[in-house]
């Protein structure tokens, strides 16, 4: 699935193919991902200019020039799909500028595309009760330290509440808690102040170093032959259960909340 850095490089991807350019051209191929597509949005889209590409939480921004914002979700299995010399069966949505095709391809359709104009996009639902991106000047220790006293929740489900953090999922949680050398199963309310000093570098630690082998363009992130671009080569924990760590110990896996967790009980206390 998808998760944060993947939509990142998407976002990064798609910015030199979108920015400044002119839509010429909107098309469903279908009615609907896990919604509908909105009715008017070939309306208000052709003919506008994208103006900025960026990301909230696991969501894209597309904003353009007729102060709308088109916001994509890649669900389980999206991806955009740059100049694709031939369309192929799940590519649902093409936008066209003067020069470039671009299709949004979603085989399992989880994925979402909704247009809101750019002065309401703190009401879109999903964005009401999200907590600060983890990549942003607002994710600190004092912010983790106030918002975890007390609680008894473990700190990896805690992790995971996109009311605490936006667009943290699975793999770069069991990263980021590894990082830091901190036990997945820890009482939330009992990670000392110094152990969030070193989660809170952690998680942009994990979360850069993945955007970082996701490629510099989406022609890298989307390759000819259809894989999404996963990093799971690079995991210290995440998928290698029974593997060794690197301390000499062991990767374990216990399921939690429907979730895989991945950790070393050696490494991480
Ligand atoms: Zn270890």
């Amino acid at each position: 699935m998808p998760e944060l850095p993947e939509v990142e490089t998407t976002v990064r991807g798609l910015r030199p193919v979108l920015e400044r350019q002119r839509i010429t051209l909107v098309q469903t191929r279908r009615g609907d991902l896990r919604r509908p597509f909105p009715d008017d949005l070939g309306q208000r889209l052709t003919g506008a200019t994208v103006t900025g590409l960026s990301r909230r939480a696991k969501y894209g921004l597309i904003e353009t020039d007729r102060g709308d914002t088109m916001i994509f979700h890649l669900g389980m299995s999206g991806r955009w799909r740059v100049d694709p010399s031939e369309l192929l069966p799940h590519d649902h949505l093409i936008l066209e500028t003067a020069t470039q095709r671009l299709a949004l391809n979603d085989p399992r359709r989880f994925g979402s595309v909704d247009l809101l104009p750019t002065e309401s996009l703190a009401d879109f639902p999903a964005f009401k009760a999200l907590g600060p991106e983890p990549l942003g000047p607002e994710l600190t220790v004092p912010y983790l330290h106030a918002k975890l006293a007390g609680r008894i929740a473990s700190i990896k489900l805690m992790l995971l509440d996109q009311r605490l953090v936006a667009g943290l999922g699975n793999i770069y949680v069991c990263e980021a808690l590894f990082a830091a050398g901190i036990s997945p199963k820890r009482a939330a309310g009992t990670v000392s102040r110094a152990k969030l000093a070193r989660l809170v570098p952690a998680i942009r630690e994990v979360l850069l170093a993945a955007i970082d082998a996701g490629g510099s363009s989406l022609r890298d992130y989307a390759r000819p032959d259809g894989e999404l671009g996963y990093f799971s080569k690079q995991f210290a924990v995440y998928g290698r259960e029974g593997e060794p760590c690197s301390c000499g110990g062991t990767v374990e896996r216990y399921a939690e909340g429907g979730r895989s967790t991945f950790w070393c009980p050696k490494c991480q206390k």
